[in-house]
């Protein structure tokens, strides 16, 4: 029956996660991972989560099935999060919210939802590079995906120009898609200034916004400092539609906790945009798993563990800051002629080196340190302990 199925292949990252646990040099190093690790190198579950499981535990709850929209507080504290106690639209009741998959099952609702109901384009433009994952979720969403300038890869910075002008020559009422902070693969972020440019150039298209806010916290340590592009464009009377994952800012990977929101004109408008999201989700998976929602709900609902939760962000943020400036600091130290400052200036889980797929190859092969062919290393799986031989490694390929 299946003769004709061509053989797929492989993703990209599990293939470095087999070579890595592959290779026996005993200091091996594996920076391909996109999920946070201790100093020591060991996955961390937040003790927020740890001590919101326990009280969902002690309180015997029942294993109902949730709403086709999902866990209601959990989507009202997920709202709240990400738009701020001040978001005009929040207070109005005119943002339609459900809760998903992740990220990955928000993007995907969305891209369904837009593919069905935008009424000025089927085509969604994504930033060069993305998340390698952005261009698939929409493709099986049924959207055409265009690409627009992001990095440059002589300033290893934004090409915030070249971003414009791809914004400004694109057709009027064009989706767009915008990592809202810790812009992944490149952790290169526009600055407040680059972003109130890049809402002026999206407001004169007319286009739609799209963003993907997956690193909310993870990024600058702090919550509301990183919704700054999403709360901004609302402010300039924008009408976002927004992913949002609780996987890196909760450590709730495996749980799958996330949310898809439209901002709405008006209540009514509210009222049919939900209703035909709900449409949407029904056939796809009835509705969302409920545990990971309790657990993120907890925390963004009760005052004393949100302050813990916000104080744990902060301390990942710090750590991966932290081993950031180490880096640098070692290579500066063993006279590397290079400079090294996007290290320190890129933000969020991942650094995009700058080396090319050839020395990625030589970094894995001669020095068994492990990551993406595209430069990018998740500074997550840096440690105290390995960043010096992490150092040494990329001098004796870069000098
Ligand atoms: N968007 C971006 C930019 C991401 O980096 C990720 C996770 N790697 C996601 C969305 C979605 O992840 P998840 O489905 O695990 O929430």
């Amino acid at each position: 029956t299946w003769s004709q199925v061509p053989q797929g292949p492989p993703d990209a990252i599990l293939g470095i996660t087999e070579a890595f646990k592959k290779d026996s040099h005993p200091k091996k190093i594996n920076l391909g991972v996109g999920a946070y690790r201790d100093d020591k190198g060991k996955p961390y579950v937040l003790p927020s989560v740890q001590q919101a499981e326990q009280e969902i535990v002690k309180k015997k709850l029942d294993k109902e099935y949730a709403g086709i929209t999902g866990v209601p507080e959990f989507v009202k504290g997920a709202a709240l999060l990400a738009y701020g106690p001040n978001s005009a639209p929040l207070k109005e009741g005119r943002v339609a919210i459900t809760q998903t998959i992740s990220g990955t099952g928000a993007l995907r609702i969305g891209g369904a939802f837009l593919q069905r109901h935008y009424p000025h384009a089927k085509t969604i433009y994504i930033p060069t590079p993305s998340w390698a994952n952005h261009k698939a979720v929409f493709l099986d969403s049924g959207l055409e995906v265009k690409q627009y300038r992001y990095y440059n890869k002589d300033t290893i910075g934004l090409d915030f120009d070249g971003m414009i002008a791809d914004i400004k020559s694109m057709p009027k009422n064009s989706i767009v898609l915008l990592h809202a902070c810790a812009h992944n693969p490149t952790g290169i972020d526009p600055t407040e200034e680059q972003w109130k440019g890049i809402s002026d150039a999206m407001k004169e298209g007319g286009h739609y916004s799209f963003f993907d806010m997956a690193y909310q916290g993870f990024a600058s340590g702090d919550t509301d400092r990183d919704a700054f592009s999403l709360r901004h464009f609302i402010e300039q009377g924008h009408q976002p539609c927004l992913a949002q994952s609780f996987a890196k800012n909760m450590g709730l990977y495996g749980e799958r906790v996330g949310a898809f929101s439209i901002v709405t004109e008006s209540t009514e408008e509210k009222a049919r945009v939900d209703s035909q999201i709900k449409i949407l989700v029904r056939p796809l998976y009835s509705n969302p798993p409920v545990h990971g929602a309790r657990i993120a709900s907890y925390i963004l609902n009760d005052p004393a563990l949100n302050k813990q939760w916000l104080t744990e962000v902060e301390g990942m943020a710090g750590r991966i800051i932290k081993m950031r400036a180490l880096l640098k600091e070692n290579l500066e130290k063993l006279g590397s002629k290079r400079k090294w400052d996007h290290i320190t200036d890129q933000i969020g889980m991942f650094a995009y080196t700058g080396l090319t797929a050839e020395q990625m190859t030589q970094l894995a092969e001669e020095h068994s340190v492990y990551a993406t062919k595209d430069g990018r290393i998740s500074v997550a799986g840096i440690t105290s302990e390995n960043v010096e031989r992490l150092a040494e490694s990329i001098y004796k390929i870069t000098g």
